[in-house]
This record gives structure tokens, sequence and C-alpha cells, in this order.
């Protein structure tokens, strides 16, 4: 029984996932290192990357950047 209390709640997760999540590619521009790699953003908020790390409306770069990356949207 418990197995499939666990497959629903998976099922359900992907279901939530496929309809109410909006991912969008952007591309971020360290403006200290000049780094410019692609993150992705799941309703504005940054998807946990190594790299980066969002504070409020801004992405940072973990070089120790004080500035925030400059966003471009890829679409
Ligand atoms: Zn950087």
């Amino acid at each position: 029984m418990s197995s499939l209390g666990i497959e629903n709640q998976i099922l359900s997760c992907t279901m939530a996932d496929r309809f109410e999540s909006k991912t969008d590619e952007v591309m971020a521009l360290c403006p200290a290192c000049k780094s410019f790699e692609t993150v992705y953003l799941n309703n504005d908020k940054l998807i946990k990357n190594r790299k980066f790390t969002q504070f409020g409306s801004h992405i940072y770069h973990d070089c120790g950047s004080n500035y925030p990356c400059r966003l471009y949207m890829t679409s």
C-alpha cells in the first residue's frame, strides 16, 4: 500500500509541473567576470544552479560579483 501512495504523489507532482510551471531560458551576463551562461527560471524564480544565486529580483554569479547579472531572454 505504501508504495502505491508514493507513486500517486510523484504522478500528481508531474501533472502540476506540466500545467502550472512556466520555465524560461535566459542568458545571464556577469558584469564582473563577463561570464555568459544560460540559466533557467521557473515562474521568475531561478532554478537551483551551482553558479548563480538569486536575491530578490536579481541573480548574482558565484565569482563574488557585487553586481547582479544582466539577463537576456533567448526567446
Ligand atoms: Zn562572474
